[in-house]
């Protein structure tokens, strides 16, 4: 089976996690702008990570076969600074015409406060006036409802933005429909230490159907790995789904999504 994790940071996975995805059938990747486990020091940290993510990455997963987009943005937890945040999301239009960056994310809310707000309608205004994708972080712990309704009455409030456009990420049962009934994508992720365990992951996708989800292991610098992708994946099958059911969700329902950017080259398959 062919598989895209939608949602990894590579930046932080080793070879072997590399060597593991080409082995299960890993044939592209989208890395979202994230924190790096501590808060960085300026913005030139910043214009470093992108040229990561843009050029350095990109050229590590093609040596395993896959295929690496990225997306920029200052995330969430950053984002308490609005000096340093404005610094850096001045860096990112001129990047935005390279030919692996699908859009602007992740961006959104971590604790729901005034300057993470500001700085995610800033963010929302870049994507709207350059015509970008959008990959939403929802926050993890008890404010993930609140979250994802401010998330989603700002985008709905700006004309411009398209919600079909628009992948909200790290979705649960109480907020799956929060993104889907207003258009816009679900991210599910599969992360079982403050997650979604893969059994719990087939349950959602068996409770709320395939349609508009997007799979992700979102492994990073935490206890979180490529396998949580393959695993849910086998837990779907191992229920009795076929394999084309399974194609439909872990291949070409990411390329449905992405390939709205018309840099993405890999097409859905039957
Ligand atoms: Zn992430």
């Amino acid at each position: 089976m062919r598989y895209i994790d939608p949602h990894i940071h590579c930046v932080s996975r080793t070879t072997d996690d590399y060597q593991y995805m080409a082995r299960c059938g890993v044939v592209a990747v989208s890395e979202p702008a994230f924190w790096a486990g501590f808060d960085r020091s300026s913005a030139s940290s910043f214009a470093d990570y992108f040229r990561h993510l843009t050029d350095i990455e990109p050229k590590r997963a093609a040596r395993y076969g896959i295929d690496h987009y990225c997306w920029l943005c200052i995330n969430a937890k950053e984002a308490e600074n609005v000096a340093l945040s404005r610094e850096v999301i001045k860096l990112i239009p001129p990047l935005l015409d390279h030919p692996r960056v699908l859009g602007v994310g992740e961006i959104g809310l971590n604790k729901n406060t005034r300057n993470e707000i500001t700085v995610f309608e800033e963010q929302v205004e870049i994507a709207a006036r350059y015509d970008q994708l959008i990959l939403i972080h929802t926050p993890h712990l008890e404010d993930k409802h609140k979250g994802t309704s401010i998330i989603t009455s700002i985008l709905k409030n700006d004309r411009r933005i398209k919600p079909e456009r628009v992948l909200i990420d790290h979705c649960e049962e109480h907020t799956i429909r929060v993104a889907r009934d207003n258009g816009f994508w679900a991210g599910l992720t599969i992360y079982p230490v403050t997650k979604v365990t893969p059994q719990r992951g087939a349950d959602i996708l068996e409770q709320f159907g395939p349609q508009m989800i997007c799979v992700n292991s979102a492994s990073d610098w935490g206890e979180s790995g490529p396998t949580n992708l393959t695993d849910t994946c086998l837990e779907y099958l191992r229920r009795g789904h076929t394999e084309q059911e399974a194609t439909e969700i872990f291949h070409n329902n990411p390329c449905r999504f992405f390939r709205q950017c018309a840099k993405w080259k890999v097409k859905p398959v039957a």
